[in-house]
Parts: C-alpha cells; structure tokens; sequence
C-alpha cells in the first residue's frame, strides 16, 4: 500500500519535469548573444578593438583588446575571414585578429546534446516504470519467449539421494543416471546408449521434484527446471521457443539436467478430448520432441519429467529414445515413513518418549509432503505450548490434524442427543471391526467433529496391504455399516452421519463384482472397462460393455452382497449389546478412547 504511494509519487514527478524540460527546451539549447552579428563583428574588426577569435564549428568565440569576451555564431560552412572580407574587412585588418581554427567543442556540444536528450531519457524512465508496473501486476509482458528455466548451478549447496528417504528403488535406478551424469566418457567409449529420458511417475507429495534434485546435487551437474504448466502461458508460440531456449541453455552447460515438472500439462496425448485440442500445447510437445531427437550421443544432457498421470501421455512422449525410462515414486510403506519422518525430524529437538515408528505405523497412505507437513506441523503445536522439545502428544495430533484435514472443532456445540447417536454410530464401527476377524484394529476412537466428521474410528493396518482378500472386503463392508445398524438398534433411527459409510461400502461391494471377479454369481470376470487413474485411486469413466441383462445382474449381486453382511452385523451387534453400550457411554464420557482403553472396555463388558 505505501509503496504504491511513493511509486506513484515517483511516476507523476517523473511526468511533471518532462513536461517542464520539454517547454523549456528551445531557450536552453539556442545560446546566441542578442544582437552581436556577423556585421557587427566586422566593424568591431575594422575599427581595430578584436583580439582574436575562437572558431569551433559554428560557434565564434570572440576577444576584445578592452578583454570582454562574447561569443557569436556563424551563419556558413565559409570560412570566417572570407565572410569578414565579404562584409568589407581589408586583409591588413584581418591580419591584426587573431583566427584560430579549432575541432569542435565537445564539452559544448556534449552537454547541448544532453540537455536535449535529457527529456527522451525521462521518458523512457517513466516507460520503464511503467512497464515495471504492469509486470508487476502479471507476468512476462516483455520476456516472452525466453526460457524461464531457472539455473541451479552445481556449486549451490543442493540435495542429495540422502535428502530422500526410502524410495531406494527409484534412487538404484538413478544411480546409473548420476553415474553418467559424473563421468559420461566411461559410457562413451564402450558404445552404451544412455537413456535420454527419464519419467518420474508417481503421486503428487513424493518427492520426484526432490529426487530430480537430488540426482543433479548426486552429480554435481547444473539443475534446469520448468514446469509444464508455465509452458503454456500468455502467448501462443511461446511454448515452443521456450523449449528451443531452454535446451540450448542446457546444452551450453552440459552436462547438466533438465527437469519438466508437470509434464502432463504439455504432453498429455494430442487429439483427444480431454482438455480440448490445443494447438500451443501440441507445438510445445512436438518441439520438445523435436529437442530430444536432436540429441547426439555426444549431448551429455539427461532429461528428467514428472507426471501423476502417465496414462495420458503421448504415446510419442514414451517411444524409445525419448522417455523410456520409467521410475515409480510410489507411496512410501511403513519403513519409508519412518525413514522419512527421521529426515525432517533431523535438527528438531525431540523429547525422549517421541516413538516415530509408531506414527509411522499410523499414516499409511501419507506422502513425503505429508510426513513433512506432520513434523511441522508437531514443532508449531510444540512452539506455541511453549514446549523445548517436540513430543509424542504433538505428533499424534499433527498426524490427525492432517490426516483429517483441519484441526479439532472443539468448540462446536454438540446437544447432548447428537453426541449420544455419534457415540453409538462409531462405538458400532468399533465393536464390529474388533469382532470380524479380518478388518484393521482399532487405533483410536473419537466423537469429537473435526473436518467434515461427526467422530470416527481409527484403524489401522498391522501392515501394508498388498493384496486384498475376499473376506477383507466383506469384513470392511461391515465395519462400514456397523455405525448405521449401532444406530438402528438403539435409537430406531438412523441419522445422516451414515452416509459416507453407504458410499463407501457400495464401492467396495460395486468393485468387488465388476472388477475383481469376487462374486459367485457374476463369476471372475470384469465389466465394464475402467480406465483407473491408478495414481489417483479413481475411477475416471466406467464405460459400459455389457448389456441390460448382466447389468441388473451385478446389481442384484452387489444387492446381495451388502444384504448378507447386513443380517451378519445386525446379527453381530444384537448378541454384543452390552459392549455397544459400554464403549458407547464410554466415549460420552471421555470423547477419545484409544486403543488399549477401548480394549479393556470391550473384554470387561
Ligand atoms: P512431488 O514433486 O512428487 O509432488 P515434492 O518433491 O515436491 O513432491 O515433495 C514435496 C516435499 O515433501 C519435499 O520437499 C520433501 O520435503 C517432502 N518429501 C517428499 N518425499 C520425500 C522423501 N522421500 N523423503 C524426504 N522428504 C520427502
Ligand atoms: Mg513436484
Ligand atoms: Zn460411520
């Protein structure tokens, strides 16, 4: 705010002295004595009084005997005695003047021309600001077209593979890559083809911006890096010199890295629907294919893109000798967290009792960002509690704070009835999960709202699941209705809070039948082609390839399916009543049980 005052205090100044320069202008650059001619000159001259005279140029510096100086100027290119002589001057008076011949005065005239400059210069500064302006406001009015490749020289201190924790498949991989990087003659002379390309492919938070960082730092090889959404920017045709001036930058600096961020935003498969044909987007990508092409092997410069898409790739973007080197930056597993977690915790004070294989044991599916997240998010709770040390109690809560997204609602006001219904809908998921035999323990349970959560059950995997069984699914269908039935059977009622328990236990019934072959009925095969972003968990478009008939099939079957698991909980919670209403008022009263409360409350009831 203040400084756009003064800004524009600058800029209306700036306007006031041209103006003011631009009027004054004429007397200051037209010097000429008033009413001392050529004539007036010759007479001087012939009645004796001139000393000499000072020609440069155009400009006449005159010298009286009485030694009173004036200056004149000269109307021709004549040289002055013949213009004397011309306005009567006798050669034997001429002789008695002194003439003397000299260059031009550049002090003079210099300083003529700067005044006559001095308005153009004000306003080409107030241009510049001007512009500086607008620039300010958005982007890249005058730079278009170069390359905003940013240059992360190897000096610069930059991260290592031991900045990355855990992706140890994706760091062998790349160690090939840091290997030529650092000595691409070793390559060279036994004829090997190095891969030109490499994409990094994985889920936004997992480090493939950092792991391309890191292979550069690993080298000691300059960093460039653009992000494919800046390709496609302001211009059209920009896109595609940007690329031609960051490959030449890069190979100037080879060997060096070139990383694309995003590269979906450019290279996403040319002519189909999505996103709508773009002509700037496709000429981007062919020129990038154009570069990549143009590489001999003698160009020591390793391309480096990351996508959470591949599956909409160009397919000309993956052929062999563009990028056909794939590394998956998956979500990290259990030991990945912890060694992740062990990163960021490094210089942070910790207090003894912080366990980080236990948060890590509670955040499957967090991403490196995520974790990160968490222990900056523990060391502000830490701060403001005006603790020395990060502890066990900040973490476990910055992990739900994340995990839940938005901190703990507190101060909502729950009626007593509401808190009541909440209690028994998560006290039924809980007692359900403890009964089947195949859904994850119980972590923690809470009825106090956080996000868009009434209360929720915790669990947790004793490990990372890779495949999933049949009866797992089932026994997660009826976790997923425990807190509705808990409802029904106490209260006779059921209340919204279940609705995001019906959505999920229909998908898993749903993809159960159509896609993992588990139902009886349907038989092992899948219907519908489903093109699963596999990064994203989603389903992008189910496309229907069967016919009316197989339809009301997999809908009876999935029917049955949830039917069956409903009888089976109702079943479940009517002969475990007693423990329902133990945990239920339990959480009225304590609003958290963790898992060794709720343990000792379920075997005692
Ligand atoms: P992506 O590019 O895959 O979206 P980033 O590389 O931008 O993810 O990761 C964001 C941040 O998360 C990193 O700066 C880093 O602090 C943290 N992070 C992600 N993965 C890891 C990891 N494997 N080890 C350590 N930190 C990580
Ligand atoms: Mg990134
Ligand atoms: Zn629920």
């Amino acid at each position: 705010m203040n400084r756009d005052w003064t800004r524009n205090a600058f800029v209306y100044l700036l306007i006031m002295v041209s103006l003011a320069v631009l009027f004054f202008n004429v007397p200051w650059s037209s010097q000429t004595p008033d009413g001392i001619t050529m004539s007036d000159l010759a007479r001087s001259v012939q009645d004796g009084n001139v000393q000499s005279l000072d020609v440069r140029g155009a400009e006449v510096r005159v010298k009286l005997r009485n030694g009173v100086e004036y200056l004149t100027r000269r109307e021709s290119r004549v040289p002055i005695s013949e213009t004397l002589v011309g306005l009567g001057v006798t050669p034997e008076q001429l002789a008695r003047v002194d003439i003397h011949y000299a260059a031009p005065s550049n002090s003079g005239s210099w300083f003529a021309l700067l005044i006559n400059l001095l308005p153009l210069l004000f306003i080409a500064g107030l241009f510049f600001i001007l512009f500086r302006q607008t620039q300010g406001s958005n982007n890249q009015a005058l730079s278009f077209g170069k390359s905003r490749a940013r240059l992360f020289t190897g000096d610069k201190p930059t991260v290592t593979f031991d900045d990355v924790a855990g992706s140890d498949e994706a760091k062998e991989e790349l160690e090939e890559v840091v290997e030529f990087l650092k000595e691409p003659q070793k390559f060279a002379a036994l004829g090997a083809r190095i891969p030109k390309g490499v994409l990094l492919v994985g889920p936004p938070g997992t480090g493939k911006t950092l792991m391309a960082k890191a292979v550069s730092g690993e080298a000691g090889v300059p960093f460039f890096s653009i992000s494919g959404s800046e390709f496609v920017e302001m211009f059209v045709g920009v896109g595609a010199s940007r690329v031609r001036d960051l490959f030449e930058q890069a190979k100037r600096n080879s060997p060096c890295i070139i990383f694309i961020d995003e590269i979906d935003a450019v290279g996403r498969y040319r002519g189909t629907g999505l996103g709508g044909s773009h002509d700037e987007r496709e000429q981007t990508l062919n020129q990038i294919l154009v570069e990549m092409d143009g590489f001999g092997t003698d160009t020591n410069v390793i391309l480096i893109a990351a996508t959470n898409r591949p599956d909409i790739l160009d397919p000309a973007l993956l052929r062999p000798g563009r990028f056909d080197r794939r590394v998956t930056m998956d979500r990290p597993d259990i030991q990945g967290r912890k060694a992740i977690l062990g990163v960021h915790v490094k210089g942070k004070p910790l207090a003894p009792d912080v366990d980080l294989n236990r948060i890590a044991k509670q955040t499957p599916g967090f991403v490196g960002a995520d974790l990160e997240n968490v222990v900056n998010e523990a060391a502000i709770l830490a701060a403001r509690r005006n603790k020395r040390a990060i502890s066990m109690a900040e973490l476990q809560e910055a992990v739900e704070r994340i995990g839940m997204g938005g901190p703990e609602r507190r101060s909502r006001l729950m009626s007593a009835r509401e808190k009541e219904v909440v209690a028994y809908h998560e006290a039924g998921h809980a007692v359900v999960a403890r009964l089947v035999e195949n859904a994850d323990p119980v972590q923690k349970i809470t009825i106090v709202p956080r996000g868009q959560a009434g209360g929720y059950v915790w669990r947790v995997s004793e490990q990372d699941r890779v495949l999933a069984t049949r009866s797992h699914y089932l026994d997660n269908i009826a976790v997923a209705l425990g807190g509705r039935i808990a409802e029904e059977l106490v209260f006779g009622h059921i209340s919204t809070g279940a609705g995001m328990d019906i959505q999920q236990l229909t998908q898993i019934a749903r993809a159960m039948v159509t896609k993992y072959g588990m139902s009886e009925k349907m038989g092992p095969l899948q219907f519908g082609q489903q093109e699963e972003l596999v990064f994203l968990g989603r389903d992008l478009a189910e496309q229907r390839d069967y016919s009316e008939e197989v339809a009301e099939g997999i809908d009876a079957e999935v029917r049955s399916i949830v039917d069956k698991a409903y009888a089976r909980v109702k079943e479940m919670l009517s002969g475990n009543l007693n423990k329902l209403h133990a945990v239920a008022s339990a959480l009225i009263e304590r609003e958290t049980l963790s898992h060794d409360e709720f343990e000792q409350i379920f075997v005692g009831a």
